[in-house]
């Protein structure tokens, strides 16, 4: 049972109508909602005159070249000021979009500068801190988990070139 089996109310109804018939005109992917202003920050400052006030779809598959989509505006890669992290080619691939933290930085703190927890991890690369992933990561949502995800990675390595090593 839903909140729609009350007859007043169709919100249930329409989000799914919603998401099933905005998958990304190019490569037929389903997407994912992303605010509005999250859009008009991300995208390019000559194109936002073309943003509108309306949520947009970003288009999560890695190998597509379009970044942000609604009916038939569409935003590619090029068109946005930061490369989206879940695209393959995304360069650099930021983790933590507000303290301008690649992947990279945090392999460096667990492999080189011997970070062991994911706080000192947080406190040498800057990540998590002055968090507004609302505006400043491309998918609008908060960078913790790719921050944790990208963490678990180098500890994995670390480990792996210490038995090497040993
Ligand atoms: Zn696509």
């Amino acid at each position: 049972m839903n909140c729609c089996t009350n007859l007043s109310c169709s919100c249930c109804e329409s989000t799914s109508i919603e998401h099933f018939s905005q998958v990304c005109p190019i490569c037929k992917h389903q997407g994912m909602l992303v605010k509005n202003f999250t859009v008009k920050h991300i995208v390019l400052d000559e194109y936002l005159s073309q943003v509108g006030n309306e949520d947009y779809f970003l288009c999560t598959n890695p190998e597509c070249d379009v970044g942000y989509y609604k009916g038939e505006n569409v935003f590619y890669k090029y068109q946005l000021k930061v490369p989206i992290w879940l695209k393959k080619d995304a360069n650099p691939k930021y983790v933590c979009y507000c303290g301008k933290v690649t992947e990279e930085d945090i392999m460096d703190a667990v492999l080189k500068k011997g970070a062991e927890t994911f706080s000192e991890v947080c406190k040498i690369t800057g990540a998590m801190k002055d968090c507004k992933c609302e505006i400043n990561n491309p998918t609008g949502k908060c960078c913790v988990d790719i921050v944790k995800e990208a963490f678990e990675k180098a500890m994995i390595i670390g480990k792996e070139t210490k038995d090497c090593l040993s």
